[in-house]
């Protein structure tokens, strides 16, 4: 394939398609396809700034019955150290968040079979009463599928009773990659690709912010990971008009520490940083109808992520005020709002805050 003419239908915004993309995955140069990726970013996003943003991570629980290879977060119900956060303890989370400057809670947790529907519409009204400025960015496709499943009521009515009770975004997790044949392997007991998507296109029908994610690096082809991007880009082509949709994607690579998937099945994260800088860019070229990329910092550190602002990404995410998920496999990185304002200064951009649905603060 010509590689030329596929930059130019990739700079044009025509979509690439699943063998195209793979030509350019696994053949074009690396500043090739930085190169493009960096145009596309402006075409989206024109200016200097890149964003970030201020949210506190707090995880509802650690008991999950999934049990997916790769994570090493979750707990069993007798566990020791398995735990349900109490309302006291959101509620000095809270005040500490909003002593840094930040006003959203990333809720996220396991699927522990003792919680219902109930159980998450009384925490998000008690903590919308208590804190009316607070915004939720919680739960996830898979969640939201078990509610369905466990309370009989459709995507819909799961998620219009939570965006009553005070849910204000709903965040891309539990993606992974939208592979049944991975996803069988790696989180046999979670959402299935279709049912991830399901949940989405109901999310966007009803004008709730959405993200999209990817979690690579372990036992997928190159191939899914385009297929993946493929299935992104095809259900933002069905929002209605004028709709959120998803506002951003994010991939970040699998970490491997203590996960079953790496100590029992010898799956080990491959993650590298010229790989990750490949599909940073390879996104932005793939997903024609999402405006924003992320670099996730977080998991890929300030250098890798300091390149993806040059090579289509346009945003590092969140500090991250308390992290538990990745942390629990492996990640060490950890900024405060001056590290990341001089991270995107030295990068050579304007550092512009921002929220949920990407829109800038200050
Ligand atoms: S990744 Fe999420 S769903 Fe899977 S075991 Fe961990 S907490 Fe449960």
């Amino acid at each position: 394939m010509d590689l030329n003419r596929l930059y130019s239908k990739a700079l044009n915004l025509i979509p690439v398609s699943a063998d195209e993309g793979n030509t350019l995955y696994e053949e074009a140069p690396l500043e090739e396809l930085m190169f493009v990726a960096n145009k596309l970013r402006y075409i989206h996003n024109p200016g200097n700034v890149a964003g970030w943003m201020i949210d506190r991570n707090v995880n509802i629980t650690n008991i999950c019955f999934s049990q997916c290879t790769f994570c090493n977060f979750c707990r069993k119900k007798d566990s020791p150290d398995a735990y349900v956060t109490s309302l006291n303890d959101y509620i000095r989370k809270i005040d500490e968040l909003f002593a840094l400057g930040g006003d959203q809670l990333l809720l996220q947790g396991g699927m522990n079979p003792d919680i219902g529907l109930r159980f998450y519409i009384d925490i998000f009204s008690k903590l919308k009463n208590l804190y009316p400025s607070l915004k939720l960015h919680a739960l996830g496709p898979p969640e939201i599928v078990y509610l369905s499943k466990k309370e009989r009521l459709s995507f819909y009515e799961v998620l219009s009773r939570l965006v009553t009770a005070g849910l204000d975004s709903l965040p891309g997790a539990g993606a992974e990659i939208l592979s049944d044949r991975v996803r069988k392997i790696v989180s046999p007991a979670k959402a299935t690709s279709e049912e991830w998507l399901g949940v989405m296109r109901e999310a966007h029908r009803m004008n709730l912010p959405t993200s999209a994610t990817m979690m690579y690096g372990h036992i997928e082809t190159k191939r899914e990971r385009i297929e993946h991007l493929i299935r992104l880009r095809d259900l933002q082509k069905e929002k209605p008009e004028g709709h959120y949709g998803f506002v951003t994607f994010i991939p970040w690579p699998f970490q491997d520490k203590g996960t079953v998937l790496a100590e029992i099945q010898g799956i080990k994260s491959s993650y590298n940083g010229s790989d990750y800088l490949r599909l940073i860019a390879i996104s932005r070229i793939m997903l024609n109808n999402i405006r924003n990329i992320q670099a996730s910092i977080l998991t890929v550190g300030k250098d890798i992520a300091t390149l993806s602002l040059h090579t289509g990404a346009n945003d590092l995410g969140s500090i991250m005020i308390e992290e538990n998920v990745v942390s629990a496999a492996g990640v060490t990185n950890r900024f405060n709002a001056s590290e990341m304002q001089l991270i995107i200064k030295e990068a050579g951009f304007i550092p512009g805050r921002r929220n949920q649905k990407y829109e800038f603060l200050e």
